[in-house]
């Protein structure tokens, strides 16, 4: 069954068929999902979705995919974790984490667009997948292609971490990488796709993919028991998932899941790629294109897609943007690991090295709720930890060395 009436300009509000197509022909805009609000309105309810699978899946009517789910039945429903170590070292009385570092499959909030993603171009009749990524996209448009018995051709930027090359490798995708930045590869695509008739999940079907990411804000408010926090911190590369978050929030509360959205939306960016958050400390609502240069490459974009809508979300929800250096960045995973146990990479590290900041600032209050959203997983951006510890001393299995040792290093 679908709720999907087609396609709409978001700027002059054009519509289109239920097409692989993403830009408006008349003034460009990108195109985004055309739901039919009071069709799901009649079929879903607190109850309707606290009944259904514990995966992504429960909001399947706010899903712009017209059968079922082809691939991807286990992804989402994360924990909504309770921080209050963490939230104690930041001086916050109610601070969540919402942990997509063990997202299923791949580790990251992308299972949740690829899923959608890969769904639709199984429903238009693609036998080829491909995206442009910065990492977490190619480890999941790779594996889901492999579920889905599809082929793929994933493009990412040269000098990526191994574990997002080698955790798209596996699956037996065709990866190339790009002599550039992700920009430069996005670029590339854009020239591929003219040529090879593929699903290019964040290009050609950009306005499906896209709406996965809902899913991330519907589970935080249905976690938070049907309501929203005060602040919510996200990590921004295209400024997809934090416009979404922001869409998520306001349609429970147009179709009366929730009663109000008070949330303030704040986005967090590596300073080395800061586009977005630089146009939100100008006062500006124009994107200056940058050169990336972070070791927070998952959300290395320079010229991001929805960077616009990225710092329209920030302003109308009454929240701001902030980004901090590499240093800091390390510091936040360090921070995430040693209070909560939870190991993040470079663009988590972002988030919890943001909130820090914005605490100090006192943007975000000590006693205001706030979630911090965690993307991925550390595993994946081991690199970034180079030469962060002193590595283990080897000793000889015996208990005489191990006493000698031991004593030597615990501080009395
Ligand atoms: C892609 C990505 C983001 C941000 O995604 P956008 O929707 O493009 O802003 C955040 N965190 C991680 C780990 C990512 O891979
Ligand atoms: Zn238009």
């Amino acid at each position: 069954m679908s709720f999907v009436k087609g396609l709409r300009c978001k700027e002059c509000g054009k519509g289109y068929e239920k097409l692989p197509v993403h830009v408006c022909e008349y003034c460009f805009g990108p195109l985004e999902v055309d739901y039919d609000y009071e069709a799901i309105q009649k079929v879903v309810s607190r109850k309707s979705i606290q009944d259904g699978p514990p995966s992504m899946w429960r909001y399947r009517p706010f899903m712009p995919i017209d059968g079922d789910p082809k691939v991807g039945l286990n992804t989402g429903y994360t924990p909504l974790i309770r921080a209050k170590n963490l939230g104690k070292a930041l001086g916050l009385k109610e601070l969540y984490i919402k942990n997509d570092s063990v997202n299923h499959p791949t580790f990251s909030f992308k299972d949740r667009v690829v899923a959608v993603a890969v769904t639709k171009a199984i429903e238009m009749g693609f036998d080829t997948l491909s995206c442009a990524s910065t990492g977490n996209l190619a480890n999941s448009v790779a594996a889901h292609a492999a579920e889905a018995g599809l082929k793929s051709c994933i493009f990412i930027p040269d000098g990526l971490e191994s574990g997002k090359i080698l955790g798209t490798l596996i699956y037996g995708s065709k990866l190339i990488a790009v002599n550039g930045s992700y920009d430069d590869v996005n670029r590339l695509c854009s020239e591929v796709a003219a040529t090879h008739n593929w699903a290019f999940v964040n290009i050609n079907i950009r306005p499906y993919y896209g709406d996965g990411s809902k899913s991330y804000g519907y589970e935080i408010a249905e976690q938070l028991g049907w309501k929203t926090p005060d602040n919510v911190v996200v990590p921004v590369a295209g400024s997809s998932l934090i416009t979404k978050i922001w869409r998520a929030f306001n349609e429970f509360k147009d179709l009366g899941l929730i009663d109000k959205v008070t949330s303030k939306i704040f986005a967090a960016q590596a300073t080395g790629c800061s586009p977005v958050t630089t146009a939100i400390k100008n006062g500006s609502e124009m994107i200056t294109p940058v050169k990336p240069n972070t070791i927070a490459k998952s959300i290395a974009i320079g010229n991001p897609a929805d960077g616009y809508y990225g710092i329209k979300t920030t302003k109308i929800s009454g929240g701001w943007g902030e980004d901090i250096n590499d240093e800091e960045v390390v510091e936040g995973m360090r921070l995430l690991a040693e209070t909560e146990g939870v190991f993040t990479e470079t663009a988590g590290g972002v988030t919890v090295g943001v909130t820090k900041k914005l605490i100090e600032q006192g943007r975000i209050k000590p006693d205001e709720s706030t979630v911090i959203c965690i993307t991925g997983n550390g595993l994946k951006t081991l690199e970034a930890l180079e030469g962060q510890f002193e590595m283990p001393t080897v000793i000889q299995p015996n208990l005489k060395e191990f006493e000698e040792h031991y004593s030597s290093h615990v501080a009395v």
